[in-house]
């Protein structure tokens, strides 16, 4: 199965190649994979009578008038009759030659979209044909047009006429069907090429409204197939970590005991189970690969700690890396803490240790006199190097993005050996995505809030209602409570959402005279921003001006009113992060989404959901429903989750058999091979890592 280079159609030279890599395409097989993403009918002839405005026709008629007139732009207009109605053809731009052929008389093919004009249905810039007097109109198209996503310097006619090239030169040889034939026919599932030449050139009577809900049998089975293929990809990646082996890692029994004393309470049930699943995990002699889920709350800081302690207790080092500077520092602290007793070094490294200090905590963790190391992605920069590292811990996943996750297994690998890896994550994704964006991983779920928590209690206001919000912080404050209130801006640059954090600062300072109110955001430094939070966990302050930069971790149980400005802006995995800063204590707490109207009515329903639930995994099925999947798991920028033609949301009801096919598959890895080449290409590095 070579591929065929896309230059050996007949035209396609240097130039043009290059337009199609930018497609993706580089060989016939890939132009083929290039799907329509909507079809025109030029099958068939429209009468005039019956056009509807937005429909996009073939039309047959005879000129009545050609005129150019003068209007507020100059442009040729042709009326078009043929019966039973008619329509305008409008030219804003248009040569002598056209002027001249479209007269008066003649017969006239168009293709266009019809549109309502000042005089009726119009066509503007219609594809048109003038028909020869007494010679047989052209037959029309045998099939439904596909119309292609598209680059710059191409043009549809082109595209299409490499597309009928190709599916002339290819065949099975070139393009076998990887999918086993009992499948197929159980499935009712066309075969490969069939599915390809159909997509491409559909028969008129076909159901185009299957075909554009992408639920035909013929996309379905291409569905599958990338979903599978995609599947077999992180298997074969795990399988690769896993052949590596990893370090056998002894129950600590003593170690996890005194560590659980030092606690004002006991473990939840899940966070117990949990533990047990992690344990069996170390005790194996390959590296585990783990993701574990909990809500906002849920103590997967604990889960993540017991791990460490029985890592260490077994001589080795550990490792616990934030996404931010701030959850980085409240980890290392919370981990101090809870070491110090039981006599563990802790190293601390972030971008902003620097110098003496940076020097010396590199030398702890490169000889292993610091057994836990807590950072930020600086812990896996070049000139980190760990003594004997066994286990990773990395929290608050999604941020990192998958790809990341993917490279930061290579650090730490250790000759044919690599460290555990237990991946924590506060935003609970749907199990659909877990499935498949995440089939490496083996999966954990804290599906229990610990005890003594009240839900918080949303309400969605208008901003015209802001000195009320106003005095409601007062009067919380004034019962002893905080609150925090965040600021958000659409533009991603976080100058200017600092810049709207201190006006509002300083305007509620100034409304709130009695209170103490504080600012945290993005550009302070992080000494500035430690000490803020920290006068605010010890009630310092009763009112803590942000940015979202308090999304992550940030844990004061005493701060139970949340206002969130502008909340329509945010996506609802974050809206739930940022709720989830309040209703850590035993009083019942509130957040107030104070969004500015009008609301557009994807906004309205977002915020609709904030309101009806807290629960963690119905907010991430929906982020999923009204976002999409990159959204969701944050990988949009990197790209590792955009399929070819496969949709999770629409598609997920493939997903449970594609588990069972990669199963099938791991007898042929010939076969999966072939699939993830032909899916994935082979510059997918996280393919090979
Ligand atoms: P998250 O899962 O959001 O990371 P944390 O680990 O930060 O949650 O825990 C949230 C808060 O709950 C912390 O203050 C932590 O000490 C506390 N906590 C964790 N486990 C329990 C428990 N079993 N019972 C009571 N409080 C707990
Ligand atoms: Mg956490």
């Amino acid at each position: 199965m070579t591929a065929v280079p896309i230059t050996a159609l007949k035209g396609v030279g240097t130039a043009l190649s290059l337009k199609l890599e930018r497609l993706g395409i580089n060989s016939l097989q890939d132009l083929l994979f290039h799907l329509p993403m909507r079809y025109q009918d030029r099958t068939r002839l429209y009468p005039l009578g019956a056009l509807q405005p937005g429909a996009e026709v073939l039309v047959e008629g005879e000129l009545r008038l050609a005129d150019v007139v003068n209007g507020r732009r100059r442009s040729l207009l042709c009326r078009l009759q043929d019966g039973s109605g008619q329509l305008t053809l409008r030219f804003f731009h248009f040569n002598a030659a056209q002027k001249n052929a479209l007269k008066t008389g003649v017969r006239v093919r168009a293709f266009g979209e019809v549109r309502p004009g000042s005089a009726g249905l119009e066509m503007i810039h219609p594809e048109y044909q003038v028909l020869t007097a007494g010679q047989p109109a052209p037959t029309p198209e045998q099939a439904l047009t596909p119309v292609y996503p598209m680059t710059e310097g191409l043009t549809q006619v082109r595209l299409r006429s490499l597309v009928r090239q190709a599916l002339v030169r290819l065949g099975p040889d070139d393009l076998p069907d990887l999918l086993p034939e009992s499948l197929r026919r159980t499935q009712a599932l066309p075969e490969l090429l069939q599915a390809l030449r159909f997509l491409h050139q559909p028969p008129p009577d076909v159901d185009q409204q299957a075909l554009l809900a992408g639920r035909h049998p013929a996309q379905r089975r291409l569905a599958l197939e990338e979903l599978l293929a995609h599947h077999l990809s992180l298997t074969r990646v795990r399988q690769q970590i896993q052949q590596q082996g990893g370090w056998m890692i002894p129950l600590a029994p003593q170690h996890a005991a005194a560590f659980l004393q030092q606690l004002p309470f006991a473990l939840t049930a899940a966070q117990q189970r949990v533990i047990a699943e992690i344990s069996e995990d170390l005790q194996k002699p390959v590296p585990m690969l783990r993701l574990v889920q909990g809500d906002v709350g849920s103590g997967k800081t604990l889960v993540a700690a017991l791990a460490a302690v029985q890592v260490i207790a077994a001589g080795f080092q550990v490792a616990v890396m934030a996404p931010t500077e701030i959850l980085a520092e409240q980890h290392y602290h919370n981990f101090s803490q809870w070491c110090a007793p039981l006599g563990i070094d802790v190293a601390w490294l972030a971008g902003k240790v620097k110098g003496r200090q940076r020097r010396q905590q590199l030398e702890q963790i490169a000889s292993g006199s610091a057994a836990l190391v807590v950072g930020t992605h600086a812990l896996f920069q070049e000139e980190v190097s760990f003594a004997r590292l066994a286990l990773v811990v990395i929290d608050e996943q999604h941020r990192f993005g998958v790809h990341q996750r993917l490279s930061l297994r290579e650090k730490g690998a250790e000759g044919d050996r690599a460290p555990h890896q237990l991946i924590m994550t506060a935003t609970p994704i749907p199990r659909t995505l877990t499935m498949s964006a995440y089939a490496d991983l083996d999966c954990s779920i804290i599906d229990e809030l610990p005890p003594g928590r009240t839900p918080v209690t949303t309400l969605v206001i208008p901003d015209s209602r802001r000195d009320e919000v106003v005095q409601r912080v007062r009067q919380a404050c004034s019962q002893g409570r905080q609150a925090y209130w965040v600021c958000t801006l659409i533009e991603e640059s976080e100058a200017l959402q600092c810049q709207a954090a201190e006006v509002t600062a300083a305007y509620l300072a100034e409304q709130l005279s009695d209170l103490r109110v504080g600012l945290v955001h993005g550009r302070m430094k992080a000494a500035e921003k430690a000490a803020v939070m920290a006068e605010f966990k010890s009630a310092h302050l009763d009112l803590l001006v942000a940015t979202t930069v308090i999304e992550v971790g940030v844990d004061v149980p005493n701060a139970s009113l949340m206002i969130i400005e502008n909340p329509e802006r945010l996506g609802l995995a974050q809206l739930h992060q940022l709720r989830g800063r309040v209703g850590r204590g035993s009083v019942e707490s509130f957040c107030v989404l104070m969004y500015h109207p009008p609301l557009s009515r994807q906004g309205r329903e977002r915020l609709h959901v904030m309101r009806e639930t807290t629960d963690g995994f119905r907010i991430a099925e929906k982020d999923l429903q009204l976002r999409g999947p990159g959204e969701v798991l944050g990988t949009r920028q990197t790209g590792m989750l955009q399929f070819r033609i496969a949709d999770l949301e629409r598609d997920a009801d493939l997903l449970a058999q594609v588990q069972g096919l990669a199963q099938a598959f791991q007898s042929r890895p010939d076969l999966a091979a072939a699939l993830i080449e032909r899916w994935m290409g082979s510059s997918t590095s996280y393919a090979q890592v």
